[in-house]
């Protein structure tokens, strides 16, 4: 049985940031991984950098779930200033640009949805800036001429998922993480100072245990007897093939599911919480009627898309919560086990995430309060 100080379970880009921050600062750090390091939710999301509360779910839950969750702002907006050093930090192009975000509207009653939120976000620090037709044309030429006006935050934009996480990977690895692949955790017992953790190719012993195990975090949970209301969600994702530089900005519908962006080779990232399907054997398939609500939806926003050829669509696994809150923190009656994860926008949320576990496990003072943000901290 090997000894470590920490053992963190999943390499996604919370599990690995935790590593690299964990064993840059000392501790001795084995990460094990189910499958290959990156290649669930971390490696297949969309690369939006998300801010503002998100329209549908505002549209469906209202004001006051939107209030509760508007903390979390904070938390993000955090994370992304992260974001905007962590190329520098691990020496390669993220390709991290704010070029803001932009919710559409295309009625009188989105718009004052939008504005409602907006005030929302303002509460929080947060500023969006309601833009008429003119204002809008103004600044984004290349949306629809049905477009009435919508709302802009300055403070989103995009990072590239499949550079992200490969570098992080390799700068945990050189700070002296040891990232186990191919290493499903198949049982955790035991107690801060001695977790025992078992996989089919060895076991781990660890003052410390930390979960970061995304869209399976209640399995891994479990095993110590704590239930979390966190699932796994199929969600679908589309590119085109490059096009000329044309949308510099993150842009929403309030008309529907939608968040597109283009990415720096030219290609356009189409994608905004469409479901995929899920194959009998428990895989993922691209299911063909919410691909063809995708693409509709983004032409209408952006008519020179109906142009464009797609050339990928893929799927991927997403860890989601019923109220959007993010589950952080030390486990409530079993010291020496965290629980890193944060739903929907784990993306973007991924480098503060990583840093307030990091901190809270060496003792340190965490770099954000989470209070009103995770549940743990109510
Ligand atoms: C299609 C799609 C698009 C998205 N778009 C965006 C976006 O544009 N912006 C945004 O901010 N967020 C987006 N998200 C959400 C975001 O990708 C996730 O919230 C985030 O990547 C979660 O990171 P994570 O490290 O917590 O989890 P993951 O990346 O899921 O990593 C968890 C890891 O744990 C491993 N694991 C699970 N069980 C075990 C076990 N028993 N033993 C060992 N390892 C285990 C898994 O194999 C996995 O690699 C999207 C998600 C999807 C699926």
């Amino acid at each position: 049985m090997t000894r470590v100080d920490v053992v963190v379970i999943g390499g996604g880009i919370v599990g690995l940031m935790t590593a690299w921050h964990l064993a840059r600062e000392g501790a001795r750090v084995v990460l094990l991984e189910a499958g290959d390091l990156g290649a669930q939710a971390s490696g297949a999301n969309a690369g939006s950098l998300h801010l503002q509360i998100q329209y549908p779910e505002f549209a469906k839950y209202g004001e006051d779930w939107a209030r509760a969750y508007a903390p979390t702002l904070r938390f993000l907006e955090a994370s992304i200033a992260m974001w905007q050093g962590l190329g520098a930090e691990v020496g390669e192009d993220l390709d991290v640009r704010l070029g803001g975000g932009i919710v559409v509207a295309r009625d009188p009653d989105q718009m004052r949805l939008i504005e409602a939120k907006a005030r929302i976000e303002a509460s929080v620090g947060i500023e969006t800036q309601i833009l008429d037709r003119d204002a809008l044309r103004a600044i984004a030429p290349y949306l629809s001429d049905k477009a009435i006006g919508g709302g802009f935050c300055a403070g989103e934009g995009k990072a590239n998922p499949l550079r992200a996480t490969p570098a992080i990977a390799r700068a945990a690895e050189a700070a002296g993480a040891t990232l186990h692949a191919d290493a499903p955790v198949m049982g955790l017992e035991g107690r801060a100072g001695a977790f025992v953790v078992t996989t089919p190719n060895g076991s781990f012993q660890a003052d410390t245990v930390v979960n970061a195990a995304g869209a399976k975090a209640a399995k891994i949970a479990a095993m110590l007897g704590m239930q979390i209301d966190l699932g796994g969600f199929p969600l679908q994702v589309t590119v085109t093939e490059p096009i000329a530089p044309l949308i510099p900005h993150l842009v929403y519908s309030a008309a529907g599911k939608l968040s597109l962006k283009q990415a720096a080779n030219g290609g356009c990232i189409i994608g905004g919480g469409w479901s995929a399907d899920v194959r009998s054997h428990g895989g993922l398939a691209t299911n063909p009627v919410n691909f063809s609500g995708n693409m509709a939806m983004a032409a209408g926003v952006v008519p020179r898309l109906a142009q464009a050829r797609t050339i990928r669509s893929w799927t991927a696994w997403v860890n989601g919560t019923p109220d959007w809150r993010p589950i952080i923190g030390q486990a409530p009656g079993i010291p020496g086990f965290y629980l890193a994860l944060f739903p929907w926008v784990g993306f973007t949320a991924g480098p503060m995430t990583a840093r307030v576990i990091a901190d809270q496990v060496l003792g340190h003072a965490p770099a954000i309060d989470l209070g009103g943000i995770s549940v743990l901290a109510d």
